[in-house]
């Protein structure tokens, strides 16, 4: 069904015209979406309200309320205001395709009215499709990050190829294609029970002999978790599924200065950034590890003379340390004590690290490098149980 879009300046949080969905999961999902989906909703005010040149240099927009036919938003003048910008805080109400009755429908609605926002704005977006790709061969590139190739005949319709030039490329995955769940994990834990992981695609490449596309998808091993389990089921010529592709958020980083800030997985999308990177200005990499021997990682790469000379990598070990804020506090530490010693004006961030570490970590960037919230992006890639 097409959406309804009803921008409506004058609604309230409260407003009795909408039915405000109730659940104990609420609230953190209307933080996460705050803290971590910042330029989505800027989207969807410049795609669905008459606000079209919104800056989030000069406005705040904030999930407010998610009711059954929508998501309330309110968007806030910053210091500065634009001269045809709203005054105080001016609160819209967007409305889903579909009306929905509890809030675990609301992702597929979120992705819907992104597809719509993307596509009005030109962007790349979201696709919720499911696909078979067929697995070639694995092997070690560090210790504990196993490289899987992968396969999309050449044959396969457009929709069915890999993006072969852009860093930071994300697939679910469904592991249970391979894997019996049941026996799989004997771990209660909520990541266990989840039966879906994301895996950045490293690099696409043609094979000269088959006119096959292949790609890499770098996984990072941590113990008998159910990603490990599912790449010690596959075997060559086993099929792999995929049911949703994302984009990652890297637009900003084509000029300026940039800071990159990797984990074990985000280093995929930080190599092949390398790669394709045109940015005459070589960006600062900060690349965290929990063995030291996986810092080799990105020695993996093809080379890119326009900035290789110029790339400086902080390598940052956190064997013993806790993620949250005692890691996002060893990292903006190394950032300060490289930037006393080499003092360069930071314009842009990337970086992609465990949830609560990336909250902390965005919390003690954003003083020290006073970036308006689109040129910095640190997400939330996996979440410590
Ligand atoms: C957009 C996106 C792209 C991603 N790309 C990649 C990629 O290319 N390669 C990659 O390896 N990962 C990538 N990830 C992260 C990956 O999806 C998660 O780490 C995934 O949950 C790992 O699954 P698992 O079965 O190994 O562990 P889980 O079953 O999720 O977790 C098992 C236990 O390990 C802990 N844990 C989970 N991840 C880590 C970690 N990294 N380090 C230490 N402990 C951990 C959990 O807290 C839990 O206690 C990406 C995530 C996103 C959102």
């Amino acid at each position: 069904m097409a959406a309804v879009l009803m921008p409506e300046p004058d609604l309230t949080p409260n407003d009795l015209k909408y039915t405000a969905l109730e659940g104990e999961e609420k609230q953190r999902i209307i933080d996460h979406i705050n803290e971590e989906h910042f330029s989505e909703l800027v989207g969807f005010i410049k795609a669905f309200t008459p606000l079209t040149d919104l800056s989030p240099k000069q406005h705040d927009v904030r999930l407010v309320d998610i009711y059954a036919q929508g998501i309330g938003l309110q968007v806030s003048a910053l210091a500065s205001l634009a001269s045809d910008a709203p005054q105080s805080d001016t609160h819209y109400f967007i409305a889903f395709p579909e009306v929905i009755t509890h809030l675990n429908e609301l992702q597929y609605q979120y992705i819907a009215l992104k597809q719509q926002a993307d596509k009005k704005l030109r962007k790349k977006t979201i696709i919720l499709a499911e696909k078979l790709f067929q697995v070639k061969s694995g092997f070690a590139v560090t210790d504990n990050m196993y490289r899987l190739l992968l396969s999309a005949p050449a044959a396969a319709s457009d929709n069915s190829c890999f993006p072969a030039s852009e860093a930071g490329y994300a697939y679910l995955f469904d592991l249970s294609h391979n894997l019996s769940l049941q026996t799989a994990s004997n771990s209660d834990t909520a990541a266990a029970q989840r039966t879906h992981r994301y895996y950045t695609l490293r690099k696409v490449s043609t094979n000269p002999t088959t006119g096959d596309e292949e790609a890499w998808v770098d996984v990072f091993l941590h113990g008998e978790t159910l990603g490990a389990q599912w790449l010690a089921a596959l075997t060559p010529k086993d099929t792999v599924k995929t049911k949703r592709e994302v984009p990652e958020n890297i637009a900003h980083l084509q000029q300026g200065q940039s800071l990159l800030i990797a984990d074990e997985t985000s280093i995929p999308t930080v190599a092949r950034l390398l790669e394709l990177w045109q940015n005459p200005i070589a960006p600062l990499i900060i690349y965290i590890t929990q063995k030291a021997a996986d810092q080799a990682y990105l020695q993996d790469r093809q080379a890119n003379p326009l900035i290789d000379d110029a790339l400086t990598v902080l390598p940052v070990m956190n064997a013993d340390l806790a993620q949250g804020a005692p890691l996002a506090e060893l990292i903006a530490h190394t950032l300060t004590q490289h930037l006393k010693s080499n003092p360069i004006h930071i314009q842009k961030v990337w970086g992609a690290l465990e949830t609560s570490t990336s909250k902390a970590l965005r919390a003690l960037l954003k003083p020290t490098l006073n970036l308006d919230r689109s040129a910095m992006i640190v997400k939330g890639y996996w979440r410590q149980d």
